[in-house]
């Protein structure tokens, strides 16, 4: 053998080597639009139900923390950069659907993908052309111009194929098309993390509210996700590739009609996500889990390793890797001490966690806050109280709470 073509050889049994231990893993997740609990289950859903056979549902939320700093609206578009900024409305500054000024110094979960890995493929398929070009921010020079590898949207905006119809039977179309291409590009492509946005079932409960006309959109919809599924299963089959497979929605609607949405029921709040994975952590078995769990969950499966900077404004954890605290609320005591409490995941383990600070919030402006650590606490206390001082003037104090195994953060105002 000459020493050329061992040397191929060589490489060609590294990678069968490398590809037999680990397996390419992917991402998709996909937002049926619009679909309250209860009427997820009413509803006929034979391609929800085997993912689920073979994942979870979890219940979820959207709407932020009720009554605090994070609430946020139960609207389409907060529901979406809920989900793909892992922060409430406070952080992503999304408050409607017109998606005026996005703040992308919170990046996106396609953002943190590509800085991790600049040649992974990214890809959208979606009803909604402003998802791509203003949630995602493609092309603008606060996201770094980031370009999506794949895409097929916009079709809402050509009234010339797609006249515009007062029962939405457009948007059905188009949801149709865009999930046939998303089946195709997920097979053909296999871009490494995508979202798949399909709209119908929004315009139906608003057209007819809680009705066999919303329940046959859901099922319809199903079937595109089937198809998705599909795509997804045979790669993994023939290519040995792993994948994260989530369908969410973004929002419930109100009591009884189902008609509408934006304000803080529990209907409108509660959500759900389905995903094609048993091995959920005690906090996803334990507890409702909310919209902003969808990157940090998304990211530890790619293995996207989010800078400090980021990590610490996050409102969400995963719901597949190891976390140790959840829900944390800070108060400043006169000027004299800081309290503080979370959640604790393992109320019996001693877990050593460190309690950081900033006074400063430039982050929101595109700066840098500087943290300093000024306590250990123990996690399964669920609380300290740590003495402060705040600089003359400041009114304002970011708390991080750095477990070994994620961050908690809150903001406190005086
Ligand atoms: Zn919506």
């Amino acid at each position: 053998m000459n020493k050329k073509l061992g040397f191929v050889w060589l490489l060609w049994a590294i990678g069968l080597i490398s590809f037999a231990q680990t397996p390419v893993k992917k991402a998709i997740y996909i937002i049926m639009d619009g679909i309250p609990t209860d009427i997820i289950h009413k509803a006929s859903t034979p391609n929800l139900d085997r993912i689920v056979k073979e994942g979870v549902f979890l219940n979820s939320h959207v709407g932020g923390i009720r009554g605090d700093y994070r609430e946020t609206p139960t609207i389409s578009a907060n529901g979406y950069a809920i989900l793909v900024t892992g922060t409430w409305a406070n952080k992503n500054n999304v408050w409607d659907n017109s998606l005026k000024a996005p703040n992308y110094n919170y990046p996106t979960l396609f953002k943190l993908y590509k800085d991790a890995y600049p040649d992974g493929k990214i890809g959208i398929f979606s009803t909604w052309l402003d998802n791509r070009t203003k949630l995602l921010g493609e092309d603008l020079p606060e996201t770094g111009g980031i370009k999506f590898n794949y895409h097929f949207d916009g079709l809402e905006i050509d009234t010339q194929n797609y006249p515009h119809d007062n029962k939405s039977l457009y948007i059905k179309r188009i949801d149709a098309e865009v999930a046939m291409a998303a089946a195709k590009s997920v097979y053909k492509d296999g871009p490494n993390l995508s979202w798949v946005y399909l709209q119908y079932t929004d315009d139906v409960g608003h057209h007819y509210g809680d009705s066999p006309e919303l329940y046959n959109s859901i099922t319809f919809q199903d079937a595109l996700v089937g198809l998705i599924y599909d795509s997804v299963k045979q790669r993994e089959e023939e290519l040995g590739e792993e994948w994260l497979f989530v369908v969410v929605t973004d929002h419930g609607r109100t009591p009884v009609t189902a008609r509408h949405h934006g304000g803080q029921s529990d209907n409108e709040r509660n959500t759900w996500m389905v995903m094609n994975k048993k091995d959920i952590n005690q906090y996803a078995l334990n507890y409702r889990t909310a919209g902003v769990d969808l990157l940090p969950t998304i990211c530890g499966f790619l293995g996207v390793e989010i800078p400090a900077d980021t990590q610490y404004e996050l409102d969400g954890v995963s719901v597949l890797k190891e976390v140790d605290a959840f829900d944390l609320k800070a108060s400043l005591n006169g000027n004299k001490s800081l309290e503080m409490n979370w959640n604790a995941i393992n109320k019996e383990k001693d877990v050593q966690a460190e309690v950081l600070v900033s006074f400063t919030n430039n982050i929101k402006e595109g700066g840098k806050d500087t943290f300093q650590k000024i306590a250990d606490v123990n996690v399964k206390e669920g609380k300290a109280s740590i003495p402060v001082k705040l600089p003359k003037n400041s009114e304002f104090l970011k708390v991080v709470l750095k477990t070994p195994n994620n961050t908690l953060n809150y903001w406190v105002q005086k």
